[in-house]
Parts: structure tokens; C-alpha cells; sequence
């Protein structure tokens, strides 16, 4: 089927053509149906299968239809996502999709100031997409009236509970119409979020995708065996073997983010880091290199990357492991999306051994190997110190040409 043959706006056909979408992702193709009914959805989803889209071209398409034969100014749609960053992204896919249409959306940062999102929520905005927390503190000064929402969503769930978003969202149910249509998204599923979703939704049509194998069939993921003080050496390599690949590195701690970006640098390699050390707009300003391939690659730990949707990341490498499978499928689920190919390599040194064994039994099925003889990893580390020095020593010859040409000159 293709979205040409979909009972939608015209205006979003020609946005989705614009982008070059032709076919639903699988996610799309299971979830427009039920909510373009009004049903409730209660979503098992992986990261990068075009769920934005999946909920954002149904309700774009309800609220302009409503809006040709009745002019409403009030919010009708809210949205709900753990991170700012997920948050604008979100809101540029609603953007994007609404271009012809009637409908407008506006996204809620935090650190700025109320007055100029009041005076914007005054102006009449459709969809309004925001994290709970800042949506909480609006909604109690009064500044956003949620009385007339019509649909709910809440996109990353599981991440929203993680980062104890808990207490906000429930509170926020106060504030918002039982009688609504409820879109819960989740890339993973365990108790506590099946007890948060059957509270919120009623009688849901439950979409899961692929259970068996939570990590997108896009996604070519693999582990090797490497120690804690080689996995400089090996990434090196990995990156002068790939030089224009666009590359996502996750590691566990912010300082481990630095310290790589070090060790990287030492390598000859330019890296940029985002983690929660850093500032907002510097965090901004990363994205922005590494989206639009200023920078080539990115080291990120788990909480500042969550969710994030930057296109052609061609390969995902764990520098340390992460701590649940969770993470894993997060993690790889930051390439190979859309319709797009992506790799991952997991580096795992003897001490992360028991968190290997952990992913392979949570994942469902074992990580594939990639066998590396001694020779081969010994090879790797000689020929990434050979390259070094060789930098070094190109570095060292060109420094003394130019002194000699200054010497050259004074003479
Ligand atoms: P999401 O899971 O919403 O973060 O989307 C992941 C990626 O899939 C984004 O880069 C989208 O632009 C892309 N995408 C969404 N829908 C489609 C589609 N129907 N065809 C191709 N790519 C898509």
C-alpha cells in the first residue's frame, strides 16, 4: 500500500512526497488505520521505525478536516516526550507534515521564559508537544488550558518513567478530559509501564512489532571482544577505516564521554561530546554539528541520546556496554532508520563480560561474535600506533620546512 492510497489530506501526501516517503514503515502501516477510527493505541515500537510519523499524520489529518468545517482556536492535541531535544524533533516532524494544512503545533522548551509561550499559546496552537515537567508547571499557573484535548499521546514512555517523569504525568491527567483518544508509545515493555498505560488508555488496539527481536531488522549488530585500554586503538581504526561514515559512540559516564574525546584527539581523530554536563546550547549546538555533518562523530551517553533522530548515522559503537538491554536497543536503534541500512559494533572488554551475557538473554537471541584471532587485534593496535607516528612524524617534517623557510626569509 502506498500513501497514495490513503484517505488523508492532500497536503500531507504532498509533504510526505516532499520527503520522499512513498510506503508506510510497518508501525505506520499497523497504527494509521486505528487511530484515524479514534481507537486508543497502546504501542510496542522500536526507535527508528517511523513512529513520529505513525502517529503525527493521523492527527494532523483529523484535527485539518475538523478544522475545514469548524474554526477552533483551543489545544487539541498534546504530546508528551521525555527530552527537549525528542520534544523539537517531534515538533519538526509535525511541522514538516502540516506545511498544507490547516494546523499548527508549538513546541514547549524549558529555560524559556513563560511569557513569550504564553503569548504563543494565546495566538491558538493545534498540537502542543513538550516535556511533562515544564507542561505540569504551565497547566497549574492556568497559562495552558488542556480542557479541550482531544488526543493524548505519549511518545518514549519508558524513558519518560526512567527519568521519573511519574509523579508530572499523572498529575497532568487532572488536567485533561477523560473523554479523549489516548496514542501510548513504548520501544520496550515491563511492568511498571504496563501499569502506567492501562491507566491511561481504554480498551487499546496493542500494535507490537517484531517482540522476538526487539532490534530493527535494518540494523546489522554485532559484538567484539576488546579491553578496556585497546578500545581507543580499535575505534581509531575503526574511523580511519570509515573516515566519511557518520558516527554515533555511546559510553556510560559523562566523564568517560571526555575522556574518549581525549583519547580520540590524541589519535589524530576530531570528535564532538554531548552528555548532561553540558549546556543546553551546547548540547544544541553538537546536534546541530552532527546532523548536518559538520562533525562526523558523536559521543554520547545513553541519557542525552536517547530518542534523538539524526538521519544517516551509518554506525552505532558501545565503547563500554550499556546496563540493560533497554539501553542496547535504544542505543542501536540510532542507525538504520526509516527505511535506511545501519551497523553497530559493541566493543566488550573482560571486566563487561557478565553484561554481555545479560543482553544475549534479555535480547531474546545471542549478540552475533565478530572472532578476532590474536593476530588480527594485535595488527589493529600496531598499524593504529604506526599511524600515529607517522602523524607525528609528518607533523614534526612539515613544522621543520616551515622553520626552515622562516630561516630562509630572515636571511
Ligand atoms: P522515528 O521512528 O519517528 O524516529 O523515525 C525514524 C526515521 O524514519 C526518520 O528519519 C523518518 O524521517 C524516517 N521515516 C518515517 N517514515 C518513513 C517512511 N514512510 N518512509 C521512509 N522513511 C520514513
Amino acid at each position: 500500500m502506498k500513501f497514495d492510497d490513503y484517505i488523508i489530506a492532500e497536503g500531507i501526501k504532498k509533504s510526505l512526497a516532499k520527503q520522499g516517503f512513498k510506503k508506510p514503515t510497518d508501525i505506520q502501516f499497523k497504527s494509521i488505520p486505528s487511530i484515524l477510527k479514534g481507537e486508543d493505541v497502546l504501542a510496542i515500537a522500536q526507535t527508528g521505525t517511523g513512529k513520529t510519523a505513525a502517529f503525527a499524520i493521523p492527527i494532523i489529518h483529523k484535527i485539518h478536516i475538523k478544522k475545514l468545517i469548524k474554526q477552533s482556536n483551543g489545544v487539541k492535541c498534546l504530546v508528551m516526550a521525555p527530552t527537549h531535544e525528542l520534544a523539537q524533533q517531534i515538533d519538526k516532524v509535525f511541522r514538516d507534515l502540516s506545511k498544507h494544512t490547516k494546523v499548527s503545533s508549538y513546541c514547549i522548551h524549558g529555560g524559556v521564559d513563560r511569557d513569550s509561550q504564553q503569548l504563543k499559546i494565546e495566538d491558538g496552537v493545534d498540537i502542543i508537544i513538550a516535556t511533562p515537567g515544564r507542561l505540569f508547571d504551565l497547566a497549574k499557573r492556568q497559562i495552558l488550558d488542556l480542557r479541550n484535548i482531544e488526543i493524548l499521546v505519549l511518545d518514549e514512555a519508558d524513558h519518560m518513567l526512567d527519568l521519573g517523569f511519574i509523579e508530572d504525568i499523572k498529575e497532568l491527567m487532572r488536567f485533561i478530559p477523560k473523554d479523549r483518544q489516548t496514542l501510548f508509545f513504548s520501544a520496550t515493555i515491563n511492568d511498571a509501564i504496563k501499569r502506567l498505560a492501562y491507566d491511561m488508555v481504554d480498551n487499546p488496539i496493542r500494535i507490537e512489532l517484531s517482540p522476538k527481536d526487539p532490534v530493527s531488522k535494518n540494523i546489522e549488530h554485532a559484538v567484539a571482544f576488546i579491553e578496556m585500554d585497546d578500545k581507543r586503538f580499535f575505534l581509531a581504526n575503526y574511523i580511519a577505516n570509515h573516515p566519511a561514515q557518520k558516527l554515533l559512540v555511546f559510553v556510560r559516564t559523562k566523564v568517560r564521554a571526555e575522556r574518549v574525546k581525549n583519547a580520540l584527539e590524541r589519535e589524530g581523530v576530531e570528535s564532538i561530546t554531548i552528555h548532561g554536563d553540558k549546556l543546553q546550547a551546547e548540547r544544541e549546538e553538537a546536534m546541530r554539528a552532527f546532523r548536518q555533518g559538520d562533525s562526523l562523530v558523536l559521543i554520547a551517553t545513553d541519557i542525552s541520546a536517547r530518542g534523538i533522530d539524526i538521519p544517516d548515522v551509518e554506525c552505532v559503537i558501545n565503547y563500554d556496554l550499556p546496563e540493560s538491554s533497554e539501553h542496547y536497543v535504544h542505543r542501536v536503534g540510532r542507525t538504520g532508520r526509516g527505511m535506511n541500512k545501519g551497523q553497530a559494533i559493541s566493543f566488550c572488554s573482560q571486566e563487561e563480560r557478565p553484561l554481555l551475557e545479560e543482553l544475549d538473554k534479555n535480547l531474546g537471541k545471542p549478540i552475533m561474535r565478530i572472532e578476532l584471532t590474536k593476530g588480527e587485534y594485535a595488527l589493529t593496535i600496531e598499524a593504529q600506533k604506526e599511524a600515529l607516528k607517522t602523524d607525528w612524524q609528518s607533523l614534526l617534517e612539515e613544522e621543520e620546512k616551515r622553520d626552515k623557510k622562516k630561516r630562509k626569509k630572515k636571511k
